[in-house]
C-alpha cells in the first residue's frame, strides 16, 4: 500500500456554532479499508461528504491520488457514494439501475453489457438484470447498490453505514461479503459506521471521532488493547474503569495504586506523570480470570463476591464485589455460570499486561 493516497489536511465544516467537523487532519493509504467510527453526531457523515463534495469545507484541503479535489465538485471527484438506503429505483430493472450513472460515459452497448456483467459477478447477483427492486431482499438491494457505485470504476468507494438497514444476520454476512469484495476490487473504501464491532471486525484501520476531532486512528487490535484515551477505551467494547493514583517511574514502568486491589508497577504507554493522583486504570472484563476456587496464577489476586450476573449464550457477565473497593468489578467468564459459585464466593486474576493506564479527562 502506498502512502497518503487521500490525504486530508486541517478540514472544517462548520454549522454555524456546530463544529461539525473541527481541524481535522489525517491520510489514508491506497487499497486500505478505512472506517470512520463514533457516536451520533461525532461528525463522521459530514466528513464522508466533504469527501465526497456533497459538503464544502471552512478551511483545509483534501487531496486524493494527488490531486487537490478541494473545491471540485463531486462528479468530477474519483469517488463515489453508496448510501444506508441504497436508493434504488424501483420503476427500472436492476440492469438498468446499474446502467444509470453510465449514460454520460461514451461506452457502446457491448463495453456497458461486460461491465454490468461484471460488477454483478462482483456482488454475486448474476442472472438479476431484469429483477425489480421489490423482487429483492434487502441485502440483495444493498448489493446492488454497491455495483451501481463499483460500475464506474471509482478510486475511492464511500460508504455511509450500507449495512445499517439490514437486520443482524444478513449484517454479520454483508460484513465478510463487503470485505472479500474490497480485497478483491482493491478500491479504497471509506466506511462511515456508529457499529464498534463492525468497524473492528472489517477495517485495516478505524478513526475514532468524537465532537469533530479524531481521536485515535490505529488498526483494531491496537484500538481495542491499546486506547489512547477513556473516550476510545468507553466507545470500543466494555472495560472496567478504577480510578487510580500514580507513583514513581523509571521511564518504561511507573508505580500505581487502585484503592482495595494494589499498589504496583506497569508499563507506562501513555507517558503519564508521576505522583497524579487523576488517572484511572482501564481493565477489560474478559482479562479478568474468574473461578469458584483460589487461582495460584497471576500478578493480583483478589477475593470477592459475585453481586449480579448477565447471560449471553457464549460467556456470562459477572459483576463482583471487592472489600473496599468503588466499584464492582466486571469479570466475563465462557466456562462457568451463575451455578458455578457456592455462596457467590468467587477469586479474581488479573496481570499487570492487561492494565491500562490512562489519564482522567
Ligand atoms: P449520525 O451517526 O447520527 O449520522 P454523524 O456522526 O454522521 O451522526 P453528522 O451528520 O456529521 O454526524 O453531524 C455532525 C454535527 O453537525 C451534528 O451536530 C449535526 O446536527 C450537525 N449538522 C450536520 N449537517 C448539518 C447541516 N446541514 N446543518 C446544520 N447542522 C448540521
Amino acid at each position: 500500500m502506498s502512502e497518503n493516497f487521500i490525504d486530508i489536511k486541517n478540514i472544517s465544516r462548520h454549522f454555524g456554532s456546530v463544529k461539525a467537523v473541527d481541524n481535522v487532519s489525517f491520510s489514508i493509504k491506497q487499497g486500505e479499508f478505512f472506517s470512520l467510527l463514533g457516536p451520533s453526531g461525532c461528525g463522521k457523515t459530514t466528513l464522508l461528504r466533504l469527501l465526497a463534495g456533497f459538503e464544502s469545507a471552512n478551511q483545509g484541503e483534501i487531496f486524493i491520488d494527488g490531486m487537490d479535489v478541494t473545491t471540485m465538485p463531486p462528479n468530477l471527484r474519483p469517488t463515489n457514494m453508496v448510501f444506508q438506503n441504497y436508493a434504488i429505483f424501483p420503476h427500472i430493472n436492476v440492469k438498468k439501475n446499474i446502467e444509470f450513472g453510465m449514460r454520460k460515459e461514451k461506452l457502446s452497448k457491448q463495453e456497458l453489457d461486460d461491465r454490468v456483467q461484471e460488477v454483478l459477478s462482483l456482488v454475486k447477483l448474476e442472472g438479476y438484470e431484469e429483477r425489480f427492486s421489490n423482487q429483492l431482499s434487502g441485502g440483495q438491494r444493498q448489493r446492488i447498490a454497491l455495483a451501481r457505485a463499483l460500475i464506474k470504476r471509482p478510486k475511492v468507494l464511500l460508504l455511509d453505514e450500507p449495512l445499517g438497514a439490514l437486520d443482524k444476520k444478513l449484517r454479520d454476512e454483508m460484513q465478510i461479503e463487503l470485505r472479500n469484495l474490497q480485497k478483491a476490487v482493491g478500491i479504497t473504501f471509506v466506511f462511515v459506521t456508529h457499529d464498534q464491532g463492525e468497524s473492528i471486525s472489517m477495517s485495516d484501520r478505524v478513526a475514532v471521532m468524537n465532537d469533530g476531532q479524531i481521536q485515535q486512528i490505529s488498526d483494531p487490535h491496537d484500538l481495542y488493547y491499546n486506547p489512547q484515551n477513556i473516550f476510545v477505551s468507553d466507545f470500543i467494547g466494555t472495560t472496567n474503569f478504577l480510578s487510580s493514583s500514580t507513583g514513581a517511574s523509571n521511564g518504561e514502568e511507573i508505580m500505581v495504586k487502585i484503592e482495595s486491589i494494589g499498589e504496583f508497577s506497569i508499563r507506562n504507554k501513555l507517558n503519564i506523570s508521576e505522583n497524579n493522583s487523576d488517572t484511572v486504570c482501564s481493565i477489560r472484563p474478559e482479562a479478568i480470570t474468574l473461578s469458584p476456587t483460589p487461582i495460584e496464577k497471576g500478578d493480583i489476586t483478589l477475593e470477592g463476591k459475585i453481586e449480579n450476573s448477565s447471560y449471553y449464550g457464549e460467556l456470562t457477565s459477572f459483576y463482583v464485589k471487592i472489600d473496599g473497593a468503588e466499584k464492582p468489578l466486571i469479570a466475563s467468564s465462557q466456562r462457568f455460570d451463575n451455578n458455578s459459585f457456592q455462596d457467590n464466593k468467587c477469586y479474581l486474576s488479573i496481570n499487570f499486561e492487561d492494565i491500562n493506564l490512562l489519564k482522567k479527562e
